[in-house]
């Protein structure tokens, strides 16, 4: 069956308080219309509705410290946890003992593997690459797992093409922020379509979206609502087209729903599951902690 896994940086579940949670206060539409009404906050979960369900995944892992991004998305990448393994939470960007975890034992490896089709629909812009090359930047855990599977990372000619999606969704920032004034431009509900018939072409297909945790840890409460309303829109479009197998929301950490603080939160991440009711019982029934959610797209994507 195929997944589409849709990885929110920086999102955790939150109280129902307008003044520190921009969930609280974000219009959501089609979020609340998969949720029977609900957002996406703690006291909505655990939920099972007609078309989605919404449960509560533990990113602590019983380990001491709040966590981080290169261990969540490493545990999300392989299923391992790397932070019981190591004794710590690690992050942003991996170190040698995290990255170790990130060569045979990631999703995109088992998956090409199996020869599977699975790829990250991110098109990053030349800055990235000469950032890597040049020994500026470190890849994060996930496109990090992507290439140690010898998979591509999409360029700008693959967002120009219309191969891959810009990390903002609609491509403005590759205008804007990029200086590509060339760019393709989409409104929201169009990239969400678009995220959906990239999707179709994979097996297992994630895409990534960091201006999340971005926006919690500089406490932004007017953009993170933006965002998470864009974020909604998309999700319009994505299930408008989305026929067949599993839609995953889920992250590595709390952030951004709570902007009394700066730094990630201790709160649950939510894992928003879109799709058939027998398929999404089958693949919440171990979901607990973010360890279980490689698993989980494992069975799914090898199940005929
Ligand atoms: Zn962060």
């Amino acid at each position: 069956m195929r997944v589409l896994f849709l990885f929110l940086d920086g999102i955790g579940l939150g109280e129902n308080n307008p003044e520190t949670n921009p969930f609280a206060r974000a219009q959501m539409p089609h979020l609340n219309e998969l949720l029977d009404g609900r957002s996406l906050l703690r006291d909505a979960t655990p939920f099972h509705g007609e078309h989605a369900s919404l449960l509560a995944i533990d990113p602590a892992v019983g380990v001491n410290g709040l966590p981080q991004s290169a261990t969540g998305q490493a545990m999300l990448m392989t299923g391992i946890n790397i932070p019981a393994e190591l004794g710590y939470h690690y992050g942003p960007k991996p170190n040698p003992a995290v990255a170790a975890y990130l060569k045979e034992a990631t999703l995109f490896s088992r998956f090409v593997k199996e020869e599977k089709k699975a790829a990250l629909l991110n098109a990053y812009p030349p800055r990235y690459f000469d950032g890597i090359d040049s020994g500026k930047r470190l890849y994060s855990s996930i496109p990090l797992s992507v290439i140690n599977a010898g998979l591509p990372l999409f360029k700008h000619d693959d967002l120009f093409a219309g191969r891959a999606l810009s990390a903002d969704f609609t491509g403005q920032g590759w205008r804007t922020m990029l200086g590509f004034r060339e760019a393709p431009v989409m409104a929201p509900p169009h990239a969400g379509r678009k995220l959906g018939a990239l999707a179709k072409e994979y097996d297992f297909a994630l895409f990534e979206y960091w201006a999340s945790d971005y926006a919690g840890h500089k406490q932004e409460m007017d953009n993170a609502i933006g965002l998470m309303e864009t974020f909604d829109e998309v999700l319009g479009g994505l299930v408008d087209v989305w026929s067949d197998g599993l839609i995953l929301v889920t992250s590595d950490h709390g952030n951004m729903e709570d902007l009394s603080t700066r730094r990630h939160t201790a709160a649950d991440v939510p894992a928003l599951v879109i799709g058939q009711r027998a398929t999404r019982a089958e693949f919440t029934r171990e979901l607990r902690s973010l360890t279980d959610i490689a698993p989980a797209i494992w069975n799914a994507v090898m199940r005929e």
